[in-house]
C-alpha cells in the first residue's frame, strides 16, 4: 500500500484564511498542506480589501497589491459614499484614513495568486474536497484525512499533526467534529456582476439603506460591478427568482446614476445568493485542530472586515501551532489566548453592528 503524505500541519480551505495560514507556517519552517477544489476563474464576492490588510501581506513577506495582482486587477478605494439612514449621501475620503480607503480587486484573482504563492513557496497543494476525517491510532500521527474523491494523481489520504479548518461559514471541519454555529442575524445577499458604462468613473464604495435592507455597489476594474443587496430571505429569494425585481428595485434607489437591467450581467453570469450573516462556532480550537477566517467568525458584510479578519485570524493561528509544536506544555494557554483574541473581536465587531443597524428601521 502506498505511504500517506504526512504533514505537520493540514489546512482545509484556500481562502485568504487558510492561504495566509499555509505561508505563515511555511514562514515558520513547518511541513504544510493545503487541501482545496475551487473554481479559478469564476467571480467571487467580496473585493473590498481594506488599507489596513498590507500590513498583513507585509508579514507574510508580500510588499504590495502589485506583487500579486496585474494592475487591471484592482483599483484604488478614493471614498465610501453612504446614504444610511437617510436620503442624503455624505463622502468619507480615503485621505481622512491613515491607512487609505483600499481597494477594490478582482476577488477570485487575489485568492488564486495567493495561492499560487504559497505553492512556489514549497506549500504541498491538493486539489480536492476534503471528506472524513479519522484521529489516528497511529503514534505522533493526529489525524488522517480522507479526500472526498480521489484520482490517479491524488493519494487517497493524508495525516497531519495539526489540523486547521480554513473552509469559511461551511466550518466543514468543526461540524465534522460536533461543533456547532450560533447565528446572531439572519441577513442574506444576493449579488449581481455587470457590465458598466465606460463614463462610469466612481472609485467610492457605495452603501445605502432603505426599508427592507441595503444595497451596495463597488466598480471592479475593466468596466465591471458588483451590486448587492443585503436583507431577509424571503426577499432574496423573490429577488433571485425575478431579475427584473431586483433591477427596478435598485433602480428606484439613486444607488447608481444610471439604469441597469438584467441584459448588463456579465456574461454566463446569473444573480447569486449566499448567507450573509454573523456566525461563530462555540469552539474556536480543540486538542490539535484550530478554526480560522470565516470559520472562526464569520461577519456582517457591512463591516468589510471579512478579508482582514481572515488574514489575521490565519497568520495568528499559525503562530499559535508553530508555539504548541514547540512547547505542548504551555499548549492550551496558546489555545485559550487564540480563543479569547477570535472572541475580543467578535465582541468589538457586534458593538458596531448594533450601533449603525439602530440607525435605521431594519434589523
Ligand atoms: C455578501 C458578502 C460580501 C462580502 N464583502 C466583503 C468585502 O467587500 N470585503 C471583505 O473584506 N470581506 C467581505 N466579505 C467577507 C469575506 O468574503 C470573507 O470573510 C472571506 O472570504 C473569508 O475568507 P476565508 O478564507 O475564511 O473563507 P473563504 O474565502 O470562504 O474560503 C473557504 C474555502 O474553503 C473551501 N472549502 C470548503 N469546504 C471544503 C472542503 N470540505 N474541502 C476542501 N475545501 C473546502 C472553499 O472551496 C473555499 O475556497 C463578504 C461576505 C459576504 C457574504
Amino acid at each position: 500500500m502506498a505511504e500517506i503524505p504526512h504533514y505537520d500541519v493540514v489546512i482545509v480551505g484556500s481562502g485568504p484564511a487558510g492561504t495566509a495560514a499555509a505561508l505563515r507556517l511555511q514562514q515558520l519552517q513547518l511541513r504544510v498542506a493545503l487541501v482545496d477544489q475551487v473554481a479559478e476563474d469564476q467571480f467571487k464576492i467580496g473585493e473590498s480589501l481594506p488599507g489596513a490588510a498590507i500590513r498583513l501581506l507585509r508579514t507574510l513577506g508580500i510588499q504590495g497589491l502589485d506583487t500579486l495582482l496585474h494592475p487591471e486587477e484592482y483599483q484604488v478605494c478614493t471614498a465610501n459614499a453612504s446614504a444610511w439612514g437617510r436620503e442624503q449621501w455624505t463622502y468619507k475620503d480615503a485621505l481622512l484614513n491613515p491607512e487609505g480607503g483600499g481597494w477594490h480587486l478582482l476577488r477570485h484573482r487575489f485568492d488564486q495568486t495567493l495561492r499560487q504563492l504559497a505553492q512556489e513557496r514549497g506549500v504541498a497543494y491538493y486539489n480536492a474536497k476534503v471528506g472524513a476525517i479519522h484521529t489516528s491510532t497511529i503514534t505522533n500521527v493526529k489525524y488522517t484525512i480522507n479526500f472526498k474523491r480521489s484520482t490517479s494523481t491524488l493519494p487517497q489520504s493524508l495525516s497531519c499533526n495539526w489540523l486547521i479548518d480554513a473552509t469559511g461559514r461551511a466550518s466543514a471541519i468543526l461540524r465534522q467534529f460536533g461543533v456547532k454555529r450560533t447565528s446572531y442575524s439572519d441577513q442574506m445577499a444576493v449579488i449581481a456582476w455587470v457590465n458598466t458604462p465606460l463614463e462610469d468613473k466612481d472609485q467610492t464604495t457605495r452603501i445605502k439603506s432603505v426599508a427592507e435592507g441595503w444595497w451596495y455597489s463597488a466598480q471592479l476594474p475593466t468596466h465591471k460591478r458588483v451590486i448587492a443587496f443585503h436583507g431577509q430571505a424571503e426577499r432574496i429569494a423573490r429577488m433571485v427568482k425575478q431579475p427584473d425585481f431586483f433591477f427596478s428595485t435598485m433602480n428606484n434607489t439613486d444607488l447608481l446614476p444610471y439604469i441597469v437591467s438584467k441584459n448588463d450581467l456579465i456574461t454566463d453570469s446569473d444573480l447569486s445568493t449566499t448567507y450573509a450573516n454573523v456566525t461563530r462556532p462555540t469552539q474556536v480550537v480543540g486538542e490539535a485542530w484550530l478554526a480560522v477566517g470565516d470559520a472562526a467568525l464569520s461577519f456582517d458584510p457591512l463591516s468589510s472586515q471579512g478579508i482582514f479578519f481572515a488574514l489575521y485570524s490565519g497568520i495568528r493561528g499559525a503562530e499559535v501551532i508553530a508555539k504548541c509544536l514547540q512547547n505542548p506544555i504551555q499548549r492550551s494557554i496558546y489555545l485559550q489566548q487564540y480563543t479569547q483574541k477570535v472572541d475580543s473581536v467578535f465582541r468589538a465587531n457586534e458593538r458596531s453592528r448594533k450601533h449603525y443597524y439602530s440607525g435605521i428601521n431594519y434589523h
